[in-house]
């Protein structure tokens, strides 16, 4: 392997080598960088694999993302949003099944009002005593804000893609509101939140090119936490429909090219959190969480929301997980964790008590 690609050498991997390990095909130098990332993972974040329990607390939207099953625009889906009994015994449940933090996800709900997530908050950071991520979307800074100040850790906000012309494309955004992750991510530091954030790999129209520049985006946010698992095509939205396609260099969404982002994510931020995805294990129901789990990530994400709603939040088809009950879900994932010989995360593992 010439100088330049090697691992060892760069401090801070150059553009041309995250390119050249993206185009990568040989299996015996990928080996290379899978034992990189994982030894990497191991000597800043430890063994430990942090469990996130997941409440997926509703599933209105005002967005019409090109890519996603929950838009406003779909039709002929039940909208639920859970009450605040539902969500305080959801976080009672992470805490029983041994989940350090209560991630709190929904589409773009403004019936989700300030007052209602501060609460929401409230109960889980001191009641429940457990650190509380939350996911709520692209909402005005005086929300973020209040949470904040209710006990909120930590805040997820996917970029997406870093292509600015494609994100436009798939994320419209809202009439006289432009959609600017990235400023609202810096936002979310400023107001003292953990910032995670991440991107689909696989996007029709998405190259390699801008994969990445979308690790380098990872580094100048100096993010704390990074999402990243296959774009999953969803019939029932515009793009899943759309058969574009930049040819040779359009990324793939395939199990290998959402593995060599997830291992280079892990070197360009080594002491960040970093999920196997959900969608990972859903595109590889078998060995999807293992294989990011031993390929740079630290963290599972359980989900314990309500059975009854687990099929309405269907950001895309057939998630892994709809059909298993929360005590299932979290023994299956327990298990795989010490198979791996690692063992499971105690206390928020935020990423400042995991910083080396
Ligand atoms: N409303 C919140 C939460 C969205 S769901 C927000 O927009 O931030 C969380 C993530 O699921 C999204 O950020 C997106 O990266 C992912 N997602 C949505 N639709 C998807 C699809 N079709 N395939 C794969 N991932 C998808």
């Amino acid at each position: 392997m010439s100088v330049i690609f090697s691992l060892e050498a760069e401090p801070s991997l150059s553009r041309e080598t995250l390119l050249h390990w993206l185009r990568e095909k040989d299996p015996s130098a990928l080996e290379t960088l899978w034992r990189h990332a994982d030894e990497t993972r191991k000597a800043h974040v430890g063994d430990e694999v942090h469990l996130r329990g997941l409440l997926e607390i509703s599933n209105h939207c005002v967005r019409s993302c090109g890519y996603c099953g929950i838009a406003a625009y779909r039709e002929g889906l039940t909208r639920y949003r859970m009450t605040a009994e539902e969500i305080r015994d959801g976080a009672r449940l992470a805490a029983e099944v041994g989940c350090g933090t209560v991630v709190m996800q929904s589409g773009e709900d403004y019936g989700l009002t300030r007052e209602f997530v501060a609460e929401a908050v409230r109960f889980v950071k001191g009641d429940v005593g457990l650190a509380v991520t939350l996911s709520l979307g692209e909402r005005p800074e005086g929300d973020l804000e209040a949470w904040r100040e209710a006990g909120a850790d930590r805040y997820l906000l996917r970029f997406e893609t870093s292509d600015a012309e494609l994100y436009e494309r798939i994320h419209p955004s809202l009439p006289g509101r432009h959609s600017d992750r990235f400023a609202q991510l810096r936002q979310l530091r400023r107001l003292g939140y953990e910032a995670g954030s991440g991107v689909m790999v696989g996007i029709p129209g998405q190259s390699l090119e801008s994969l990445a520049e979308d690790l380098l985006a990872f580094c100048e946010l100096d993010l704390d936490m990074i999402g990243i698992g296959p774009y999953i095509a969803d019939p029932a939205t515009p793009l899943g429909k759309s058969l574009a396609s930049l040819g040779e260099e359009q990324a793939p969404a395939s199990e290998e090219l959402v593995l060599k982002m997830v291992a280079l994510a892990r070197l360009v931020r080594p002491d960040a959190n970093l999920p196997a995805t959900t969608a990972l294990a859903t595109m590889d129901r078998a060995q999807g969480r293992e294989l990011g789990l031993t390929r740079g990530a630290n963290i599972l994400m359980p989900n314990l929301t309500p059975a009854k709603y687990r099929r309405l939040y269907a950001i895309y088809p057939d998630k892994a997980g709809a059909d298993q009950g929360p005590t299932q879900t979290v023994e299956g994932i327990k298990a795989k964790i010490l198979a791996l010989g690692r063992t499971v995360g105690h206390g928020p593992g935020g990423r400042a008590s995991t910083r080396s």
